[in-house]
């Protein structure tokens, strides 16, 4: 194996659920997000775990991520957050996803592609409560709601929304979170006056676990925070629930690591990468380390980041490469080829920390590291 690789704690994804669920209660029901390969972490993997864990239900965006998990052997309900072509549906129907239904056109679909598998297939309404992604508008929910009832091979399973601005704490975006929540309440309260079973009612994603209590109703969908990272700041610390800020310890999943492959001493004046943005001020130690773009390190990365190296943290110097990048060891060093580096996670830098750096979010990074950096799993 190559010496880049994401180390993936699966005993720290197990922390974080133990951490949800001392927030939320263990009673309430955990629905993980697992779309984008589990942001990155692999998706079998963390789903396998997860599910040990407590967590009893999953998302995928797409078809293709659903048939994934099923070939991988887990059998546990699947929401499909995103719209598929009407080509896809029958996959759909094939590998037992449950969509989130946004329209009458897409649920005629899915109950004639049911009908034609001779199986029944479970929906969830997806309410647009103020996220303006898709989503029934709250008026025209109830005529969804008995649309979905009237179907024969539909059973009407769920009822969702989802938050724009749950990890704010900005007053006004506190409000307009308020907001989402009380529209999607009357919206549910509307379909069970209706004489509708609404299902399994659901719109928290991390921001609103930490900070909105009133919006955990009966499942909850957190999941840049079971992958150990608080999207609301920590200093805020939680303002409802039975969480308290210590009980926040969430802990990274991902690891980032390397290994030196190469050290040469270049001297005063000479330049380091392409472009020549470095030059060495005084002779230096100069450590090639294998990971570049190609591997989804951000190209922007160059100039901000630090690695670590057992104590200490060497600067990267001139840009990153696609497949190589180069940190700066100084005059002297103790450092030796084939030691062991970190990039993010372990002992150094979070994702979040360098998502800061570069204006993003943690989610990006761990995202875009990508299929050519193996992934090492750890129980
Ligand atoms: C991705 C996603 C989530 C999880 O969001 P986090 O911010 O990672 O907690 C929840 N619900 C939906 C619909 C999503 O797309």
């Amino acid at each position: 194996m190559r010496g880049t690789r994401a180390i993936i704690h699966l005993d720290h994804l197990t922390w974080n659920i133990g951490v949800v669920r001392k927030i939320a209660g263990s009673e309430r029901l955990i629905c993980l997000p697992v779309k984008a390969d589990a942001y990155g972490h692999g998706a079998v993997w963390v789903a396998k775990t997860a599910l040990k864990a407590g967590v009893r239900y999953l998302a995928v965006a797409t078809v293709h991520e659903g048939k994934l998990l099923r070939d991988g052997g887990i059998d546990a309900p699947i929401l499909l957050l995103s719209i598929p072509l009407p080509e896809e549906i029958p996959d759909v129907v094939a590998n037992g996803l449950i969509p989130l239904v946004t329209d009458q056109e897409f649920a005629a679909a899915l109950a004639n592609a049911a009908k034609a598998a001779g199986r029944q297939v479970q929906v969830h309404l997806k309410i647009d409560t103020g996220m303006g992604r898709v989503g029934v508008s709250p008026d025209k929910a109830v005529e969804a709601a008995s649309f979905i009832k009237s179907r024969d091979f539909l059973v009407y399973a769920g009822t969702a929304t989802h938050l724009a601005v749950s990890e704010s704490t900005a007053v006004e975006d506190i409000s307009f979170t308020k907001q989402q929540i009380l529209r999607f309440k009357e919206t549910v309260d509307s379909i069970k006056k209706a004489g509708i079973d609404p299902g399994i009612v659901h719109s928290a994603n991390s921001g609103a676990v930490i900070l909105h209590q009133d919006s955990w109703f009966d499942m909850i969908r957190p999941g840049i925070m079971i992958y150990g990272y608080a999207p609301v700041a920590l200093e805020a610390g939680p303002l409802t629930g039975n969480g308290k800020e210590a009980d926040l310890r969430l802990k990274p999943v991902m690891e980032l690591s390397s290994r030196v492959v190469f050290i040469k001493k270049v001297k005063k004046g000479e330049s380091i990468s392409y472009g020549r943005k470095w030059t060495a001020l005084v002779d230096s130690w100069i450590a090639t380390i294998p990971i570049g773009y190609g591997d989804g390190l951000p190209r922007a990365l160059g100039g901000y980041l630090s690695i670590k190296i057992r104590d200490n943290f060497y600067p990267l110097v001139g840009r990153i490469c696609m497949d190589q990048c180069m940190i700066n060891l100084g005059p002297e060093t103790d450092i030796k080829r084939w030691d062991e580096v970190t990039i993010f996670g372990g002992k150094s830098f979070t994702a979040a920390d360098l998502a800061e750096e570069l204006g993003t979010i943690p989610y990006e990074i761990t995202c875009n590291i990508n299929k050519r950096v193996p992934r090492v799993y750890i129980k």
